[in-house]
């Protein structure tokens, strides 16, 4: 059988249709055109990965009496029996207990995303790519330095959506990852490190092209080589309460962990207890709950050159760019159109009106799941890092973390940095190592009280959030700005 993307498209909506005739709610299907990986990584100069990956094939879900089944094959030809195992699965599920689902309506959405892109990574060669990488590597190479990397990772991803709505989307992943990394012992045979990702100013592009510049990234190598040095030779960060300066490589984990995973519907709902745990977030706590200072607004964000950034999720909604945290006060939650019902059914009032647009799934195989796409926060009136360095007693800036441990409702958090600057008096003095911080998420929130403007806001990728069982490797972005939280908790007691 000869199988195009208008056979596959044909047999998708006379599935759907069949579906509903049996008495299915609601359908979907997502065919993934090309699913493609690849990773590079050179460690202290050898070609360690070499890595490519390369999928095809189809997800469909139904919703039969108020149960999901899905199934999903890499048989083009075999669309109509993956929907017959969905049923069967939809019918096995209603024997569970559970809350039943309820999709709702939605209007019909019909459109495609390309992401801004000036040069596509897999269309480069394999030389000019890994001569990219050399060149750095030469940079990161001194006598100082014990081992060295830098790696690589692009995405391609062709993506056709239908839903019994008469959705019908086509969008297009592209997305380059990169970080490098210096490390060396330091007098106590503990191995400190330095580290930069690749990062975008939030208004660019994200191809090939974005990897190349020496901003973003290369012009880097020998600041962090240099602050190597640095940390190997510093004291240990004293124990004791001080301002706590985080640079967007630190505040973007920081809100990634404490405000994004927290806001999930699913977790709050109790779905994620068996694996990645829950919240301390309920329901009754939208609209109202003071996650933070005045000073905090949080968004899930569209921003142009971010991977959380995709123009339909993986339920055919388009995307949408809302506060999560306003002032500081709860007013959303990170969702799917799967849990509205639910929620709002279990709070006994409205507490989340419409998608957030945040069900996403990792390949063809899996089910969407709420998910972060750019869990941004918005830029202050405090001026630049200077300026809030000049206005701190007693402090300490943070970059990048090297630990992190958070509880399983989020509820606090302990977090290693690789450097931290010391600030005495409106001045940064010396570098510290082994800085850590710990705290409890909303005291934390609510002392921050100073946030860098514009120029100080950093959009950093992740590619590696895992959430889901199974596991469901996710990227997504924050932008961040400078942010400073007032006594906060640093440093290990002896
Ligand atoms: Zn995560």
């Amino acid at each position: 059988m000869n199988v195009t993307l208008d056979s596959i498209a044909a047999s998708v909506k006379q599935q759907l249709k069949r579906m509903s005739d049996s008495g299915c709610s609601f359908g979907d299907a997502r065919f993934y055109d090309e699913d493609r990986g690849e990773a590079l990584t050179l460690y202290d100069g050898n070609l360690e990965t070499n890595y490519g990956e390369l999928e095809r094939g189809v997800g469909v879900r139904v919703l039969k009496d108020g149960a999901w089944g899905f199934a999903a094959t890499a048989d083009l030809s075999a669309i109509a029996s993956a929907f017959d195992t969905a049923l069967a699965n939809a019918r096995a599920a209603t024997l569970l207990p559970g809350f039943p689902k309820d999709m709702g309506k939605a209007q019909p959405a019909k459109g495609r995303y390309r992401p801004p892109v000036e040069r596509d990574p897999f269309e480069v060669p394999m030389s000019e790519k890994l001569g990219l990488l050399s060149a750095i590597d030469a940079k990161l190479k001194d006598p100082s330095v014990a081992h060295r990397f830098v790696n690589a990772r692009f995405q391609r991803r062709k993506i056709y959506y239908w839903n019994s709505d008469g959705t019908e989307v086509d969008r297009h992943v592209l997305n380059t990852f990169a970080t490098m990394q210096v490390m060396a012992p330091d007098a106590q045979g503990r191995t400190q490190r330095r580290s930069m990702d690749l990062f975008c100013g939030g208004d660019g592009t994200r191809g090939y092209e974005w990897l190349t510049r020496p901003d973003a990234f290369s012009a880097h190598a020998e600041r962090i080589k240099t602050e190597l040095g640095q940390i190997v030779a510093a004291d240990p960060m004293p124990a004791g309460r001080r301002d706590v300066i985080l640079l967007p490589g630190q505040g973007h984990l920081q809100v990634h962990e404490t405000i994004g995973h927290a806001l999930e519907l699913d977790r709050i709902l109790g779905y994620e207890l068996s694996f990645a745990g829950g919240s301390h977030v309920r329901l009754e706590h939208i609209g109202s709950l003071r996650y933070g200072s005045d000073k905090l607004n949080c968004r899930a964000g569209i921003t142009a050159n971010s991977p959380g950034t995709f123009g339909f999720d993986d339920e055919g909604s388009p995307q949408r760019d809302y506060y999560l945290i306003h002032k500081g006060i709860l007013v959303n939650v990170l969702s799917s159109r799967t849990d509205l019902a639910e929620a709002n059914a279990k709070a006994g009032r409205m507490v989340v009106k419409e998608s957030g647009t945040a069900a996403r799934a990792c390949a063809f195989y899996r089910t969407p799941i709420d998910r972060m796409t750019n869990i941004n926060i918005d830029p202050g009136p405090d001026g630049t890092l200077e300026d809030i360095v000049q206005a701190t007693e007693n402090g300490v800036v943070l970059d990048v973390p090297v630990s992190w441990s958070i509880g399983s409702n989020r509820e606090h958090f302990h977090f290693g940095c690789e450097i931290g600057w010391e600030v005495k008096d409106g001045k940064r003095t010396r570098v510290l190592k082994n800085s850590t911080y710990h705290g409890h998420t909303l005291e934390f929130w609510n002392s921050l009280d100073k946030v860098g403007s514009q120029a100080t806001w950093c959009m950093m990728q992740v590619p590696n959030c895992g959430k889901g069982e199974p596991n469901q490797v996710m990227e997504l972005g924050h932008g961040i700005p400078v942010m400073r939280f007032r006594n906060v908790e640093t440093g290990e007691k002896e």
